[in-house]
């Protein structure tokens, strides 16, 4: 693959925690259970339209609004990244390594691939041929849930897991600090085009603080509005690129995700 990077982004090369494969793990997640990780985005930066102080790969190199925005020649190709994952999926299909799920991932915002939904096709037809039992998911901080054709892509998956980690314009920017012009509402007003979603919700304290009644009330707003098949809460367990942060107490979080549960009806897991 030919990348190019600039001299500021080439300081963060060396940086721990990237994925630096196409195709990596499985990993076992407690969410997805035994999971193997596309990463269709560059191998030596993270490239994604948000910031999150939280992040375990640090702070963003690549900072990117939209689709198109970031050269395409950073990306993988549709076809390395087929090829990469049919080689995987067939070495574990030989050695009898159990998966439960194949999920875009890596080291960014996926969906900003500019070819993501070629990608799909391509993933899908070798899922369904090498390992048509196991689940096709996403991790997306919905940043591109505008453009119709990604909406579709994210529609043949079986499953979509959507950042939501605030309600309320000032927590959310401090909390995940989006590109412009990301606008929440204008993301949850394209959510009714996915078949379904699960919400991921983030929480932390320090230096940013989303646990806090009014901003937990903002948050159960904007959940009411969605309607999710379930939200999952959760806090740190890696180290974030803001050193400050505090993962957020067991019992706030089971305190949050029972009030969510009883405003909404909606079901609201801890992990
Ligand atoms: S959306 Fe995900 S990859 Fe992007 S900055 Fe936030 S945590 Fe990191």
């Amino acid at each position: 693959m030919d990348q190019h990077f600039s001299a500021s982004q080439g300081a963060s090369l060396i940086r721990r925690g990237l994925f630096p494969t196409l195709i990596y793990g499985p990993v076992v997640s407690r969410r997805l259970g035994m999971s193997l990780g596309i990463n269709p985005l560059p191998l030596d930066v993270k490239l994604c339209s948000f910031n999150c102080p939280y992040c375990q790969f640090g702070w963003t190199d690549m900072y990117v609004g939209d689709v198109g925005e970031a050269p395409d020649e950073v990306f993988p190709s549709v076809g390395a990244v087929g090829a990469a994952l049919e080689e995987t999926l067939e070495k574990r299909v030989s050695d009898g390594t159990r998966l439960d799920s194949i999920t875009f991932a890596g080291n960014g915002e996926p969906t900003l691939h500019p070819e993501f939904a070629e990608l799909v096709d391509v993933v899908a037809a070798i899922r369904d041929r090498l390992v048509p039992q196991v689940k096709l998911s996403i991790l997306t901080c919905g940043s591109t849930l505008h453009h119709p054709e990604v909406l579709r892509a994210l529609n043949r998956l079986d499953e979509r897991q959507v950042k939501l980690d605030a309600g309320d314009p000032e927590t959310l920017w401090a909390v995940n600090l989006p590109h412009p012009p990301f606008d929440l509402d204008r993301m949850i007003a394209h959510i009714p085009g996915l078949t379904d979603c699960i919400l991921q919700s983030m929480f932390v304290q320090g230096r940013v603080d989303n646990t806090t009644d009014e901003v937990v009330a903002a948050w159960i707003a904007k959940v009411a509005q969605i309607r999710p098949l379930a939200v999952q809460a959760y806090t740190l367990d890696r180290i974030p690129a803001d050193k400050s942060l505090e993962p957020a107490p067991r019992a706030r979080l089971h305190a949050i995700a029972r009030r969510c549960q009883e405003t909404t009806g909606v079901a609201c897991e801890v992990y």
